[in-house]
């Protein structure tokens, strides 16, 4: 054979990606995703349970990746965005340290008493509706009630066993969106009525508690 160009040798851009120290498993933030739900969902895909995801931010367990969604240490966050790749700035917006409305942010606790809420809510239906299943920062608030896109009442527990959400101690590899307790599929739990004026009070509430109105008396 003849001429060079037959012989010539690139460097394609990949790579790079594959000699990267990246974490392999590229995982997209979604829309209004809770920082925690995304660190959830990066240890499955990457293959490691929730519960031991903690040790790579020298955090020793318990509610772990929800006390990162209320402050992410400079160093935690620029090992994730070392190793997701993802930007600082998406890191931030998915935590609630930003957030004006803390005060009204649901009580980070596990509880198992039931007339206590738990720290998260969620809408089954959405859950349902996502390809890969995220938990919305908005479920965070005590103020939220229902989820305006199916007109269903938010979930707190598990109906299955009644356990709130605990992803962040799941030690095997099991989507979030099942029982850390008892692996009940949550995107299956019955929709929950809610009533007309109970939706008109909550959207009053959200139009109050804007975080332009509530500088003002927050
Ligand atoms: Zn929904
Ligand atoms: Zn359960």
């Amino acid at each position: 054979m003849t001429g060079t160009a037959e012989f010539a040798i690139e460097v394609q851009s990949r790579y790079q990606e594959i000699h990267s120290d990246r974490w392999p498993v590229v995982v997209v933030p979604q829309a209004d995703e809770l920082l925690s739900s995304w660190l959830n969902r990066l240890a499955f895909a990457n293959g490691i349970a929730p519960r031991h995801f903690a040790d790579v931010f020298g955090m020793d367990g318990g509610m772990w990746s929800a006390r990162l969604d209320l402050a992410l240490p400079d160093g935690a966050a620029r090992l994730l965005h070392h190793y997701s790749g993802v930007a600082r700035d998406t890191l931030a917006a998915m935590t609630l340290a930003q957030d004006e409305r803390t005060r009204l942010l649901l009580p980070l606790r596990q509880t198992g008493h039931r007339r206590r809420s738990t720290w998260l809510q969620f809408c089954p239906q959405c859950l349902a509706s996502d390809l890969a299943p995220y938990f919305r920062r908005r479920w965070r608030m005590a103020t939220s009630i229902s989820c305006p896109m199916h007109g269903c009442g938010l979930r707190d527990r598990c109906p299955s066993c009644g356990s709130g959400t605990a992803a962040f101690d799941q030690p095997g590899l099991i989507p979030q969106h099942h029982c850390t307790t008892c692996h009940f599929d949550l995107r299956t739990a019955a929709k929950v009525s809610v009533t007309a004026a109970t939706r008109r009070f909550e959207r009053c509430l959200h139009d109050l508690l804007r975080p332009e109105a509530a500088k003002g008396f927050l």
